[in-house]
């Protein structure tokens, strides 16, 4: 998967699953608060109805309080500024005429002017008595003359109205007072009627007005009654007014024209017994709607307002609390509705941001991995270093900062490892082959010296190099070892293009996989030189034969060898005959030219591996043969023929025509009994018996 869609997938999924998450968790809590708290819900919007009609209640009793405070108080207002008028007429008339007209003529100019006070209500008066309990204007009718002491003067109550007076204006000079009292324009009933007196000091008299409270009252309760009525309710809800002594003045929320007796006695004897209770109360019970029969359960709220015997109620009907919740219910499932349509637009435009940013990120973050991709692909491939200008985010630049540094790092190792390779190419003879050593690989040195190209050698074998000198048995010894997956290290005698032997000291390894051979690697050092030099340190200059140095060498490994592989090994002293004369005779320089005859022969004669022939002396050869016992004879024969075909006239040699030469042959099965020297002497001891024996002869025991 593309690292791309990764970070898109991740970005928009994240956002998706939180967004899912959120609105899933607000809208499940918002369900599940609502229906678990439905019971409560209800519970608390009764209490919340009931509550209202408490208020509602409440409210109106307070109000008919306020509204019946009010009326005593502008009606007290009024009174006194009445009283207060009448006070200041009254000295006005005394200090205008004091010390002018008598005090009795005064008096009556005071209650007449007092009697002239007009009101608009006949009922309304003003009214003097002296503070001894005597009538002066009474009844609207002045009594100054007669002496008409009122001082007794009770109401219905039996409350002594004037004494009552006479004590607010002795004690307090002014002040209000309640009692009954009979109207001057009605009948003899007597009416509640609140009274205001002030003392008048010139005569000891209180002046007092009145009004008689019923009037207002009943105008105060009809404008209530009026007002009530008219109030406008939810639903089912209304206000009732019932009072204590069993008559309905609103029913069901409307104002009776006349009171008429409540029709549920019953519930009206509860109601006035809940009312009484000083914070009123609620009761239950089923009752019926306005314009209907059937009945319904309901809660009221009553509270009794004593003054008037009024009981002021409100209730509730408990299904249309129920109707309520219901609606409420419907309108939260509406609403909720709304906010999940809402929700899913504005979530949907913000998955749709979402994606888009996603892609916007996912793309800006994509144009630095390419980067670095090409980057990264540039440099395994070029070995490049990378451009950071063209990355934007700091952990990319760390990363290509790394990656460069890695890369010169690597280039200068590369560079390194290339002079390194260059040189070991030129100087180290390698090459490489499959397992059946076809030659893969080979190195410049291994060209140069081997005189062949890269692409004349990939393909071929080995065996273009080889020797023709070098035995079967040196390569098959190798190649055991090789094929035993062990290393072989050797000197190879090898021949190159050009036809000329070059020496090599190799090391060659198997290359092992899987424990299989995969093919083998050579690594040779050049040792022509070396080999070169050894050669010449061991050759004889005139015949080219190995020298006496080499022979005491060689004698001493092969009779080892022989006794290691219990092989027989023959040790051949050969002489030329008569050669001191055949110098004398043909001169040095011929004597010179049969020696190198004769080592050609004994060349040939020893061309097998197992065969060594030596010059040890002016004319005296020696030849190690490996050779079974009852061959050898045969063996010396053949070079003694061959020395004596070679056909040089010797005419000093006493044996033959031509030059000959004569044989001591020693074998030797277990050479344990012999040393080196006591086997060298023997060999020397049977070349004197063949000399002693006519020469031109072998001698063997
Ligand atoms: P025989 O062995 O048969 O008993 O007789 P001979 O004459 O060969 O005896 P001897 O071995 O005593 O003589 C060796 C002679 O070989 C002496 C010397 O003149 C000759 N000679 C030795 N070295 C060389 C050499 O390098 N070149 C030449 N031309 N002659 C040599
Ligand atoms: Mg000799
Ligand atoms: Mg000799």
């Amino acid at each position: 998967m593309k690292l791309l869609h990764t970070i898109r997938k991740s970005i928009f999924l994240t956002t998706f699953l939180s967004l899912v998450f959120a609105f899933s968790i607000s809208f499940l809590s918002q369900y599940n608060f609502f229906f678990k708290n439905l019971k409560q819900l209800e519970f608390e919007f009764v209490e919340q109805k009931k509550k209202e009609v408490k208020n509602e209640v409440l409210m109106l009793h307070g109000l008919i309080k306020y509204k019946e405070e009010l009326l005593y108080k502008t009606l007290e207002e009024k009174l006194k500024n009445r009283v207060n008028q009448a006070y200041s007429l009254a000295l006005s008339i005394y200090n205008k005429n004091v010390g002018i007209k008598s005090e009795d003529e005064i008096k009556l100019l005071i209650a007449k002017a007092l009697l002239d006070f007009k009101f608009q209500d006949k009922n309304e008066y003003f009214f003097i008595n002296s503070n001894s309990g005597n009538a002066i204007l009474f009844n609207k009718e002045i009594r100054l003359s007669e002496n008409l002491n009122i001082l007794d003067l009770k109401d219905i109550n039996n409350k002594n109205i004037v004494q009552t007076q006479i004590k607010i204006a002795k004690e307090s000079k002014e002040g209000f007072t309640i009692n009954s009292f009979v109207k001057p324009s009605g009948d003899s009933k007597e009416y509640t009627k609140l009274t205001y007196i002030k003392l008048f000091e010139p005569f000891d008299w209180h002046i007092g007005t009145g009004e008689y409270l019923d009037a207002l009252r009943e105008k105060n309760k009809s404008e209530f009654l009026d007002w009530i009525s008219s109030l406008k309710y939810e639903n089912s809800q209304y206000t009732f007014l019932n009072t204590t002594d069993g008559y309905s003045l609103i029913f069901e929320g409307k104002k009776l024209q006349h009171p008429e007796k409540h029709p549920f006695p019953n519930y009206l004897k509860k109601q006035v017994e809940i009312s009484k209770n000083q914070d009123g109360g609620f009761y239950e019970y089923k009752f019926k709607k306005p314009n209907s029969v059937e009945v319904f359960d309901k809660i009221s709220y009553v509270k009794e307002y004593d003054t008037y015997g009024w009981i002021i109620g409100s209730g509730v009907y408990l299904d249309e609390v129920k109707n309520d919740i219901q609606n409420k219910e419907l309108f939260f499932r509406e609403n909720i509705n709304r906010q999940l349509f809402l929700l899913i637009t504005i979530f949907i435009i913000i998955v749709m941001v979402a994606y888009i940013i996603s892609i916007k990120i996912s793309k800006y973050i994509n144009i630095n991995i390419e980067n670095i991709i090409s980057s990264f692909t540039k440099a395994s491939f070029e070995n490049s270093i990378m451009d950071t200008s063209r990355l934007t985010y700091s952990e990319f630049i760390g990363l290509a900062d790394s990656l460069n540094y890695t890369l010169t790092n690597n280039i200068l190792a590369e560079e390194k490892l290339q002079e390194y390779i260059k040189i070991v190419n030129q100087n180290v003879i390698t090459s490489t082959t499959n397992k059946d050593g076809v030659i893969i690989d080979v190195s410049e040195a291994f060209c140069e010296i081997s005189g062949y190209t890269k692409e004349e050698t990939i393909g071929k074998t080995h065996s273009i190099v080889r020797h023709p000198d070098v035995p079967i048995e040196f390569y098959k010894n190798m190649w055991d070892t090789l094929l035993a997956k062990k290393e072989w290290r050797g000197e190879i005698r090898n021949l190159n293009k050009s036809e000329k032997e070059y020496w090599v000291f190799a090391s060659i390894t198997p290359i092992i996989k899987h424990g299989e051979i995969e093919g083998f690697t050579a690594i040779r050092t050049n040792i022509t030189d070396k080999k070169h030099i050894e050669k010449l340190s061991i050759t004889d200059e005139l015949t080219t034969l190995y020298n006496r140095r080499y022979f005491n060498i060689k004698f001493e490994d092969e009779i080892k060898r022989a006794k290691r592989d219990k092989k027989t090994i023959c040790i051949i002293i050969l002489d030329i005959d008569y050669f001191k004369q055949y110098n004398d005779t043909y001169g040095h320089q011929k004597g010179d030219y049969v020696l190198f005859e004769v080592s050609k022969v004994l060349k040939v004669k020893t061309n097998r591996a197992s065969d060594f022939a030596f010059r040890v002396g002016g004319e005296e050869f020696v030849i190690i043969a490996s050779i079974e016992e009852d061959k050898i004879l045969q063996f010396v024969s053949s070079i003694k023929e061959g020395i004596e075909n070679l056909k040089i006239e010797h005419i000093g040699n006493k044996a033959s025509k031509y030059v000959t030469a004569s044989f001591g042959v020693v074998c030797i099965k277990d050479t344990n009994t012999l040393t080196f020297h006591e086997l060298y002497k023997k060999a020397d001891d049977n070349l004197y018996e063949a000399k002693k024996a006519g020469r031109n002869s072998i001698f063997f025991e």
